[in-house]
């Protein structure tokens, strides 16, 4: 990885790059069953990044074989942990080895910028290393039981699990996915979003050099309503994993209902607060560039956006007046130059998408705050709104894009009531230096991950060993940590009776 490229060698490094454009199957690239292809479009430019195999159900078919042949057979399941352990660190290698290309690989087909896709690596080659050094650490219990018996549950691997994931942090979530699935010994088919495919499909070639055997890690491209839904629906697969929209996650609790009753795990949307006291207000320039990362970071597309912002009556102007004027100073930029921090917005679709959810705030009499709506293609700023009620649709539904709205409080109990007025929980963020308002955000906010802070400046040191579970409308199951490594793992309970 270099770390000194400028725009124009980045930009002579993404002519370049080879794509990888068809399934993988078994170890290598095959030709997909379907003759079509897609072609994600480059947000920055406009310009196909390249064209990819639409995929099919015949090749998840395929894929979910070479899946279970490899998994029956344990090619891979019956490695001993050590020998897991050293082809997960491995992988975790060779994504450094290859960061510039992975990176560009995203950067290119969903619009992030390089200097952000560069700092995303770490936590790729992160979840790989975690997980790795996991893998022997796993234990199952031993029960009490009478003398004569030995009782002990012992955690097995679920067999082939399916992982369906999003567009925002493509090898990230690929990495969040795989490396777990690979640790507890199962054999996997993901599929990644059509938006952003390619990381994902190099990092199985990866993975793949790395030592992982054939049919083990298999990629199927293509559409949701083909591809995913043929993995939602197979019966041969045991486990589907998936992030994504809250709308599809239930759609894929019905294709499980109608099929196998294969176990879920939902990592879906989000709509979530931070809540700021009126004693944080020595600390208002160092909490700005804080309070905009968590709402605006990827161009809002992420789903613990905090983006709901509830204020305290004595702070809100003084506050708000800082967070227009830093926001109004985000230019987003070429998504090449190493200099940019805020990228395009993945899609035009999800451009209409925000667009749609200004309107609307605009139409349910929210004040926009920040200069106006200044769209050009892809790239917009962000966009701060006041005067927001809690009926309105910008402050219920997930807009998924980098749009702020402003509530007031007076009483604490009031900021926690407004902050869980949401059908979703996955984060909340808290700022106050009173312990006690503190302690009692804990027990009352109902969301998978909080984060309370008392001074600026200070980010999460936590690595890779905190699990969240999402609430309501964001899903369920755990991922991040042990516990999202026993996500992946069945329980047997043993009964060795002399
Ligand atoms: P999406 O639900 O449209 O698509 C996600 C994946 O599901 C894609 O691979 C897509 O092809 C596939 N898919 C779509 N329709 C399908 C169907 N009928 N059957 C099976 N698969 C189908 O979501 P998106 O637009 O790619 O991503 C944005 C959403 O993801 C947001 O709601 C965001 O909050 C959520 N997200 C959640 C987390 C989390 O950890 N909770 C993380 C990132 C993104």
């Amino acid at each position: 990885m270099t770390d000194t490229m400028t725009k124009a060698e980045w930009q002579t490094r993404a002519e370049r790059l080879v794509f990888r454009t068809q399934p993988f199957i078994d170890g290598s690239f095959v030709s997909s069953s379907s003759e079509e292809t897609f072609a994600p479009i480059n947000p920055a430019t406009g310009r196909e990044v390249c064209r990819i195999a639409v995929g099919s159900a015949e090749d998840v078919d395929r894929a979910v074989k070479a899946a279970r042949v490899s998994f029956q057979d344990g090619r891979w399941r019956k490695k001993s942990p050590l020998t897991k352990k050293s082809v997960l660190l491995r992988i975790a290698d060779l994504i450094e080895k290859h960061g510039d290309e992975l990176a560009l690989l995203d950067v290119l087909e969903m619009g992030k910028t390089i200097s952000n896709a560069k700092a995303e690596l770490g936590f790729s080659a992160g979840f790989f290393r975690y997980y790795a050094e996991a893998i022997d650490k796993l234990n199952g219990d031993v029960i009490p039981a009478d003398i004569s018996t030995l009782a002990f549950n012992l955690l097995v691997s679920r067999g082939v699990v399916g992982a369906i994931i999003p567009w925002n942090f493509p090898l990230i979530m690929a990495s969040l996915k795989v490396a777990p699935i690979l640790a507890a010994g199962n054999s996997v088919v993901l599929k990644p979003s059509e938006i952003a495919s390619t990381s994902s499909l190099r990092l199985a070639e990866l993975a793949t050099e790395a030592g992982v055997p054939n049919g083990v890690f298999n990629v199927v491209t293509g559409l949701g309503k083909t591809v995913g839904e043929a993995i939602g629906r197979h019966h041969g697969i045991d486990m589907l994993s998936f992030t994504g929209s809250t709308q599809t996650g239930r759609r894929l609790m019905a294709y499980s209902g109608e099929s196998n009753g294969k176990p879920l795990l939902l990592e879906l949307g989000g709509k979530s607060p931070q809540i700021i006291t009126a004693d944080m207000r020595s600390n208002i320039k160092g909490m700005v560039s804080q309070i905009m990362h968590e709402a605006f970071w990827n161009q809002g597309q992420w789903c613990v956006a905090r983006s709901r912002l509830i204020v305290e009556a004595p702070l809100r102007d003084a506050l708000v007046d800082a967070l227009v004027k830093a926001a109004a100073e985000v230019v987003p930029g070429d998504t090449l130059d190493p200099s940019s921090t805020f990228g395009a917005i993945a899609t035009t679709t999800q451009m209409e998408r925000i667009q749609s959810y200004v309107t609307s705030a605009r139409e349910d009499g929210a004040r926009l705050l920040t200069p106006d709506f200044p769209v050009n293609g892809c790239f917009m700023s962000p966009m701060i709104f006041g005067e927001v009620t809690r009926d309105m649709r910008i402050a219920r539904e997930e807009i998924f894009g980098p749009v702020m709205s402003i509530h007031t409080f007076t009483d604490f109990d009031e900021a926690l009531d407004l902050a869980n007025d949401t059908q979703y929980g996955l984060a909340a963020s808290l700022w106050t230096k009173d312990l006690r308002r503190a302690h009692q955000a804990i027990t009352a906010l109902d969301a998978g991950k909080l984060t309370i802070r008392s001074t600026p400046g200070a980010t999460e040191q936590s690595g890779f060993a905190l699990a969240s579970e999402g609430w309501g409308a964001s899903g369920f199951g755990a991922e991040g940590g042990m516990a999202g490594l026993r996500s992946y793992c069945r329980l047997k309970a043993v009964e060795l009776v002399s």
